[in-house]
């Protein structure tokens, strides 16, 4: 917009921001669900980054995880149904200088808001994208998600899902100019938390699945992963996730993975009987489209009429 101030800086005085910084209002999730963890780490991660909460914005659809924003104490925008990401990309498109935030469940994500996912990956904006995927419609109380696995019985097919569960992690490295894809589980809060820390670190658009457990309506769906980290495929490589050699340990499945090989990433993501977690791809190299939309934003008033002017004359006949 012509006449926008673009020079956002704050006058406000240094500090030292605790996690009680963070704390937003009080939490409805239920009991035991996978939400509180993913909040946990992430508030750790503003507190270890000190991240101004004046200049932190959390953005959502609709589901249970997208109560997110209300449970920081930042900027939020709770929306419309899958319609997160075109909100979190016209906030960085104007504002780059915010650290922009997305909580997205796998309907709000996967299903009405599959057009604006494909999209968001091309755009490549520099976003944390976390995907709470508990493959079940929760807040409307057990309907089937597009990735509730066949044969699990919902309100909407009683008799079990009839079709093959879409896979998040296939579906993102198959978007053009994907630069981030990380998976990793609520139930581990080392591997939670230092996932997280490096999306965030991560220039580009940096796309988390977390598998998520929803007590309240499939409180079986990843028992057994969770109980038996033999169902579990931890990814191991300098350049990927680093946790304590403790809780590495506690994996018995390990496979080296370099997050700049694709063609290996897109294997690991089809694997069916494991969930695989840590890094998948990483690619810092590729073009953020802010880099485009911001230009000029710096201008003054008059500067950017008379780049309009330059630009109309070009009609001149
Ligand atoms: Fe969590 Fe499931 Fe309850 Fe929603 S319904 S808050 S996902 S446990």
């Amino acid at each position: 917009m012509f006449g926008l101030d673009s020079d956002w800086s704050l006058d406000l005085p240094p500090r030292y921001h605790t996690l009680d910084d963070y704390e937003g209002g009080v939490v409805k999730w239920c009991p035991g669900c996978g939400d509180f963890a993913v909040l946990t780490a992430v508030q750790r991660v503003c507190r270890d980054s000190q991240l101004a909460p004046e200049k932190t914005v959390f953005v959502s659809g609709i589901g249970c995880s997208s109560r997110f924003p209300h449970y920081m104490s930042t900027y939020g925008f709770h929306g419309l149904h899958g319609r997160a990401l075109p909100v979190a990309c016209g906030v960085k498109s104007r504002r780059p200088d915010l650290d922009v935030w997305v909580a997205t469940g796998d309907g709000d994500c996967c299903s009405i808001g599959a057009g604006h996912w494909i999209h968001a990956i091309r755009y490549n904006m520099n976003l944390v994208v976390l995907l709470f995927d508990n493959s079940i419609y929760g807040l409307t109380k057990k309907q089937t998600s597009p990735t509730t696995p066949m044969g699990v019985p919902t309100n909407t097919h009683p008799e079990g899902g009839i079709l093959p569960p879409l896979n998040p992690l296939q579906a993102t490295l198959g978007f053009t100019n994907a630069s981030f894809v990380a998976q990793t589980v609520d139930w581990n809060p080392a591997h939670l938390l230092a996932t997280i820390k490096v999306a965030h670190a991560h220039k580009g658009l940096s796309f988390v699945r977390i598998i998520q457990r929803c007590p309240a309506f499939v409180p079986l769906m990843f028992e057994e992963q969770k109980q038996n980290p033999e169902h579990v495929l931890y990814l191991d490589h300098p350049n990927g996730v680093q946790v304590d050699p403790a809780v590495a340990k506690l994996f018995p499945n390990q496979m080296s993975h370099d997050p700049s090989n694709m063609d290996e990433a897109r294997e690991i993501a089809s694997i069916p009987d494991k969930i695989p977690i840590g890094i998948l791809y990483q690619n810092e190299s590729l073009v953020c489209y802010e880099d485009y939309t911001t230009k000029g934003v710096g201008l003054s008033a008059a500067s950017k009429v008379e780049a309009l002017e330059n630009e109309l004359d070009r009609f001149a006949v």
